[in-house]
């Protein structure tokens, strides 16, 4: 049996990047030019040729300012999901202020697609022990599943599951969708997107992908529309992030098409509607 594993896309612009909000504040976005529509088009005319579906995790930031852009992601026969609103790591919000950012995006979001939003994805996988209250409230507010948890030390944990997943709440069910990692000796290795799809050997991911399908489960991979671009304005920033956001960034493009020869792909929902418990 051919596993069909996860590909995502983290819908939003060049500057949206944790932890540089005093490079970027807020309060600059709307004068930085603008390219995700661009970029985001390469991702769809790749997708398209391979009539690959993904599911896309919107930003109500961008989709406020490019409804089109969300129009074509729908058109091209793409899940629509989202990334909050404003880009803020949820153990820095309030259980009430991510409620808040959770609604605006999903108003936007609906208000273009005429759709429910069924899932979630934190910026930067934001969603660790110190802001599980946030799975309870996806859950109330109508969400089917989540993206924000990664089994990585600092910005996750370890000990989370490397698999899709069933998580019981307090009142009721919410699906997890963890990012590919690979155990090893001393640490697991972030496969499944940023530096990590880039940086590693293609055999390593390759090889990861393959042993987790023939356990029948499915890899996750997520992409970001700034890594197809090089000529993205570049950022003074810190070198580990400087490293994070733009290390190895020319091979991504040539990345995605070797997995979509390589293996089978669809969108979360899809993933979803085939499974009942853990996968
Ligand atoms: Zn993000």
């Amino acid at each position: 049996m051919i596993v069909e594993n996860i590909l995502t896309v983290d819908l939003e612009d060049w500057f949206h990047i944790c932890g540089v909000e005093e490079l970027v504040p807020e309060t600059s976005w709307s004068q930085l030019e603008s390219r995700v529509v661009e970029n985001t088009k390469i991702i769809l005319g790749i997708l398209g040729i391979k009539r690959i579906t993904a599911t896309f995790f919107v930003l109500g930031f961008v989709a406020e300012r490019h409804p089109a852009l969300i129009t074509a992601i729908l058109k091209g026969g793409h899940e629509i999901a989202t990334h909050g609103y404003d880009h803020r790591r949820v153990y820095t919000m309030t259980p009430d202020a991510f409620r808040h950012d959770l609604r605006k995006a999903v108003r936007i979001i609906s208000k273009i697609t005429g759709l429910p939003v069924k899932g979630y994805r934190a910026p930067e996988w934001s969603i660790r022990d110190d802001s599980l209250w946030a799975l309870d409230i996806l859950q109330e507010e109508g969400f089917q599943y989540d993206s924000s948890m990664t089994p990585l030390p600092i910005i996750g944990n370890p000990a989370y599951s490397k698999t899709p997943c069933r998580l019981k709440l307090e009142h009721g069910y919410l699906w997890e969708f963890p990012p590919l990692v690979a155990s090893s000796p001393l640490i697991n290795l972030p496969l499944g997107g940023g530096w990590g799809l880039r940086v590693f050997p293609y055999s390593l991911i390759q090889t990861t992908i393959r042993k987790r399908n023939k356990r029948g489960s499915p890899a996750l991979i997520f992409l970001h529309p700034r890594e197809f671009d090089r000529h993205s304005p570049r950022l003074k920033l810190p070198l580990a992030k400087q490293f994070v956001v733009t290390a190895r960034i020319e091979r991504t493009e040539k990345r995605l098409h070797r997995l979509l020869e390589d293996f089978a792909f669809t969108s979360v929902s899809q993933v979803l509607g085939k499974r009942n418990n853990c996968i």
